[in-house]
């Protein structure tokens, strides 16, 4: 046995507490009309939270409370209580209640007259949910289908084909399933809920990812030209240092013996000179010739000093025109540049808002005027302006390089008429053989030597001028190479090899060109964030996508789940069904001596289909009303087919009262003997039978009595007869019930 106790106080009649023992299969309860025998049935159902305060005979929880005394007679009620309790006490010890790990296990329900609720399990507050699970784990329904009101005896019979599925899902022991099954749909709804969240999640950083990693594309094929360049320019300046180098010592070595000789010879045309002027027969032809020297010496020192000048203005032109090609290479790269989305939208916004504009002329200006400007801030206006510069300066050095030119070409038709002044002087000289004339002989020989050597020095000073430009140049493009390109484009070893030609190196520095505004156009900077950025918005997507899976491996395992569910919820009730009909059977054939009986599964119509969403909806508002959950959902019902013996009549319909009543708890044996609950409640079930009918009623109570605890609200003899236990229950003018525990005997003169 497993119902130990009741105990109710301040609950609708009984305003003490009261208990109630339960010490043997059959506990009887009688008592006159009215003294609160139902009221103890409504204490059970109250306390294993029946809902409906409708089904408890009382429109509000307010009416559970006891209400105060009719009578002033010293009665034991007085004024009415404020909260109204019932505790049911169940022994533990064989787990009828498998989660709780005590021996006895109280169940208690309170309410107060504003209308709240408490719920206690051994003493402590839980949910109406956590007593709900509780119950349907040792098999007591929310349903009450074990717990038979006065006239709901045949409430199997009279309701409706779903609800009387209803009562035999809950009998059977389905309901764990149907709350397991309606739990997994709520996880499947929250699982797609997720889904549909992590997706669009996903679908909102796609297009980020995808312009993180066209900026990481770029910064890539950028990092790869600043690679390629770094090449480029060690290749470069390897070549350029090792030529320079090597340049510098060919014509220092070539210049040192011309310079030499030179000197020599000035030391010498300064001593044939100071002879000629010194000597006593010093005539006109040998100062002219002395004058004429220095005129000469004048005009090629001049001439050397132009010729430097013009190479270093020809070293700037060819500079400037690097630098053109260079910003015209920029311009050209330009005309594909990309616009940044947002620019564009601004602009459009703002033709957008044009429309106060009056006419369409202006209209059209306005809008042209705000492109214009869109162009003009987005084209590097820089780009242009510095080409007109470097042209401009360019040719302000290529006049420059114009004029020296015409001054070279001045003082070489004034040399050419000194070199023939001085080569008539000199045949003059040359005729006379006076050996007087050998001072002026030796300034002729000097001279012409001097030029000789003087034209391979000019040749070889060019050459070292050109060097010293170059090494400038060099010196510019290192440092300008630093900062584009990082310190590895200026880590590079001297070349000792022979080179090819300058035009090759030209060439070199013209690609270089190139690579560097293609560089500087890619706006690499901030590559570096760029990528980190890329990586981390990747590694959320890649944890996003991870995360679906999981859900969708979640969604798989709920579905399956719920068809398993359903599977073994038709399963366990088909063969719940079949063994029901084996018992109902049974018991009918002793009642009426015959006949058939069984249930019989029927497919209902189903009221209208709801949409999954809509169904799951209804049921996470109706919460505790599984039956509500349901609707709509299971087509099947469950209808009942009899027959009498001897009689042509078939149907429910055709039955008189007692035979109603004689069906009805045919079927609830049946259903009570195929899964038995811990207890049932029968509330004057048996007051519409005969003695004969009542006799096998009591027999069929002490068979049901090994498998299910049975408490009986009675006015039958025979029943009472059958109780081990009889507690009388009056009410005094009070209108307090009382109960006592009495012997047989006693309870038929209570009962009367
Ligand atoms: P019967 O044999 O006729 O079925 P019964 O013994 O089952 O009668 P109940 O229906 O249990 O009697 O008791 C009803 C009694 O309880 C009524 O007298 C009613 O006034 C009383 N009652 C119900 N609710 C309250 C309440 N909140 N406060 C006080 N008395 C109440």
């Amino acid at each position: 046995m497993h119902l130990e106790s009741l105990e109710i106080a301040g609950f609708k009649s009984f305003p003490k507490k009261t208990s109630l023992e339960f010490t043997s299969p059959i506990t009887g309860i009688v008592g006159p009309n009215g003294s609160g025998k139902s009221n103890i049935a409504e204490a059970f159902r109250f306390v294993l939270g029946e809902q409906s305060i409708k089904s408890l005979r009382g429109k509000r929880g307010e009416d559970m409370i006891w209400n105060g005394g009719g009578d002033s007679g010293g009665g034991t009620g007085g004024a009415r209580a404020n909260r109204a309790s019932a505790k049911l006490v169940f022994d533990n010890r064989r787990k009828l209640f498998p989660s709780v790990d005590f021996d006895e296990v109280a169940i208690e329900r309170v309410v107060y007259r504003d209308n709240t609720n408490e719920y206690l399990l051994n003493s402590s507050q839980v949910r109406l949910k956590d007593i709900v699970e509780l119950l349907g784990s040792a098999h007591i329904g929310a349903t009450g289908h074990h717990i038979i009101s006065q006239g709901e005896a045949d409430r199997i019979l009279s309701a409706s084909v779903r609800e009387r599925r209803d009562m035999i899902e809950d009998a059977l022991g389905l309901k764990v399933y149907q709350w397991k099954k309606v739990e997994s749909l709520r996880k499947l709804e929250r699982t797609e809920e997720n889904m549909k969240q992590v997706e669009s999640l996903r679908r909102e950083i796609a297009p980020h990812i995808k312009f993180l990693k066209k900026q990481v594309e770029k910064a890539e094929k950028a990092e790869e030209l600043r690679r390629e360049l770094v090449a480029m320019y060690q290749d470069y300046f390897a070549r350029e240092d090792g030529y320079i180098s090597a340049e510098k010592a060919r014509l220092g070595g070539e210049l040192a013996g011309p310079k030499n000789e030179l000197a020599e010879l000035e030391a010498e045309l300064e001593r044939t000179k100071k002879i000629i002027t010194g000597s006593k027969n010093k005539d006109a032809k040998g100062l002219e010739i002395v004058k004429l020297e220095g005129e000469l010496d004048r005009s090629r020192t001049e001439k050397d000093s132009i010729v430097r000048e013009l190479g270093r203005l020809e070293g700037e032109m060819a500079a400037h025109k690097r630098a053109i090609e260079r910003e015209k290479e920029k311009q050209k790269r330009e005309e594909s540049k990309t616009v940044e989305l947002l620019d564009v939208e601004e602009i459009v916004e703002k033709v957008a808002s044009l429309e106060a504009v009056a006419d369409a002329k202006a209209l059209f200006k306005e809008v042209m005027d705000l492109l214009k400007s869109f162009v003009a801030r987005h084209r590097a206006a820089s780009g242009s302006a510095a080409i007109a510069d470097l042209e401009r300066d360019t040719s302000e050095v290529s006049h420059k390089h114009q004029g020296l030119e015409e001054k070279f070409r001045h003082l070489m038709g004034a040399e050419k008429e000194l070199v023939r002044e001085y080569n008539n002087l000199k045949s003059a000289v040359e005729k006379e053989k006076d050996t007087d004339r050998e001072a002026e002989k030796d300034v002729f020989r000097i001279i012409a030597r001097q030029n000789e050597i003087r034209n391979t020095v000019a040749v070889l000073t060019a050459g070292m001028n050109a060097i010293a430009r170059a090494e400038e140049n060099l010196k510019r493009e290192l440092a300008e190479a630093g900062m584009v390109a990082g310190r590895e484009a200026i880590q590079y070893t001297v070349l000792k090899l022979p080179h090819g030609p300058r035009s090759e190196q030209e060439e070199r520095l013209r690609k270089i060109e190139r690579n560097k505004v293609r560089l500087e156009d890619s706006g690499a900077s901030g590559a570096s964030e760029v990528m980190k950025e890329y990586k981390e918005t990747e590694e959320r997507d890649a944890f996003l996508a991870r995360e679906l899976v999981d859900l969708e491996k979640a969604k798989a395992e709920l579905r399956s789940l719920i068809a398993e569910l359903d599977l073994r919820i038709d399963h366990e009730f088909k063969t719940g069904i079949s063994k029901i009909n084996a018992e109902f059977q049974k018991f009918f054939t002793l009642m009426f001596g015959g006949g058939m009986a069984r249930l019989e599964v029927v497919k209902e119509m189903r009221r209208k289909k709801k949409s999954e969403t809509e169904e799951l909806g209804s049921m996470l508002s109706a919460d505790e009303t599984m039956a509500e959950a349901e609707e709509g959902e299971g087509p099947e019902g469950l209808d009942v087919d009899v027959s009498l013996p001897r009689k042509k009549i078939k149907g429910l319909m055709m039955l008189s009262g007692g035979e109603r009543a004689l069906t009805s708890i045919a079927l609830l044996f049946a259903v009570s003997q195929v899964n038995p609950p811990p207890f049932i409640i029968l509330d004057e079930t048996d007051a519409a039978l005969d003695e004969a009918n009542s006799k096998k009623y009591g027999d069929m109570i002490e068979d049901l009595s090994k498998h299910s605890q049975l408490i009986l609200i009675t006015h039958n003899r025979e029943t009472m007869s059958r109780s081990g236990v009889l507690y009388g229950i009056t009410m005094g003018s009070d209108g307090a019930s009382k109960l006592l525990s009495i012997a047989f005997e006693e309870a038929m003169a209570v009962a009367k």
